[in-house]
């Protein structure tokens, strides 16, 4: 069974099946990144008064669930920029030596991205100001009353950051960063681009109606839409001509135990713990998280984005609700007043 939290399907977060298609898949050009319109015509200004003139790009924020295309977008500011990527992540960075030995290494101009920039130690951010600011290393040499701190320069570099949340960052690195871009969950017919797309990079036969069926399941997120793409691909080899369509995906969806909407059991297990514990709620975040066993960060950054664009659930000031729309998906008629308690 697929239903314990590690081996959930449709987790946006990369997971060990996805590390042979995402090289192959991750977009060069902003021209064939799909969707996030704004961002795009963002960056694309951005870049080109860069390259005018003949500057780095400005530190950027990105922020948004898991699986968007934050690294992609990354990969591609540095081809665009026509200068290096290197990839790291806040967890990764223990010591503010490592972090000194990161920027001491770049070449001028580079893009250092860093993943999860929100579990930054609080040590090693102080590392990154000056480094952002002024391009300069403080570094303390000696102990107690004899240290002295001197400064070396560090090549000129572009900082990209990852979090899940802004909010989490704190407000001395916010206020660094000169772009902060947000990426939303994508729309079907963006993900039917997209899953048409790695479709046609993998070799895989698709038809149109089959993609859009991916595509609608895939909880707007393009991480998602290429896994259940593969997986389709077993189905479709097996029980089909080896073309994936809207019956094949669908049957293979359904047996994957994801619903029409790309629910999983563990969004339907949220849903109905709220509905028969709690009467639909208000319930508190940790309540939930110790409900189903799932950590509160967890279920605040990857399931209730997308149950909440579906209207599913809903956050109020005493707590998270079901929505009627929720009551309605899950099969069970929502208690007359009580859920305005
Ligand atoms: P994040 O860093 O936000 O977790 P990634 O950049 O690793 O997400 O993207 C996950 C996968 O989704 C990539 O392998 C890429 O193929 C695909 N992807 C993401 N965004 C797009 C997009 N806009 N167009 C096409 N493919 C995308």
């Amino acid at each position: 069974m697929e239903s314990d939290f590690e081996n959930r399907i449709v987790t946006p977060d990369y997971s060990s099946e996805d590390v042979d298609v995402e090289l192959s898949l991750r977009p060069k050009t902003l021209n064939d990144y799909v969707g996030q319109e704004k961002v795009k015509s963002n960056l694309s200004i951005y870049i080109q008064a860069a390259k005018k003139r003949d500057e780095n790009l400005d530190h950027v924020l990105l922020y948004g669930p898991p699986g968007l295309g934050k690294t992609t977008l990354a990969g591609i500011v540095a081809n665009e920029m026509g200068v290096n990527l290197r990839v790291t992540s806040g967890p990764a960075i223990e010591k503010p030596g490592d972090l000194a030995a990161l920027l001491t290494n770049l070449n001028e101009g580079d893009v250092l991205f860093i993943d999860e920039i929100h579990r930054l130690r609080r040590s090693v951010e102080e590392v990154l100001y000056p480094a952002m600011e002024d391009h300069a290393l403080d570094i303390i040499i000696g102990k107690g009353p004899s240290a002295r701190s001197i400064r070396l320069d560090l090549p000129s570099f572009t900082l990209i950051g990852a979090t899940t949340r802004a909010g989490q960052l704190s407000a001395p690195l916010r206020d660094r960063f000169g772009v902060v871009l947000r990426l939303e969950l994508y729309s079907t017919d963006e993900l039917t681009d997209i899953v048409l797309r790695s479709a046609n990079l993998l070799n895989i036969e698709i038809d149109v109606e089959g993609a859009r069926e991916i595509a609608s399941r895939s909880r707007g997120t393009p991480r998602i839409a290429n896994r259940l793409l593969k997986r389709s691909r077993d189905f479709a080899e097996v029980i089909g001509k080896g073309v994936i369509t809207l019956d094949n995906a669908s049957l293979a969806l359904s047996r994957m135990e994801i619903d029409d909407l790309g629910l999983d059991n563990i969004d339907r297990l949220l849903l109905l713990s709220m509905i028969n514990n709690y009467n639909g709620g208000p319930v508190g975040l940790e309540t939930i998280a110790a409900t189903i066993g799932e950590e509160a960060i967890t279920i605040e950054d990857v399931y209730e984005p997308y149950l909440m664009q579906l209207g599913f659930l809903a956050k109020t000031p005493r707590g998270r609700v079901v929505t009627a729309a929720g009551y309605k998906h899950m099969g069970i008629e929502m208690p007359g007043q009580q859920s305005m308690i």
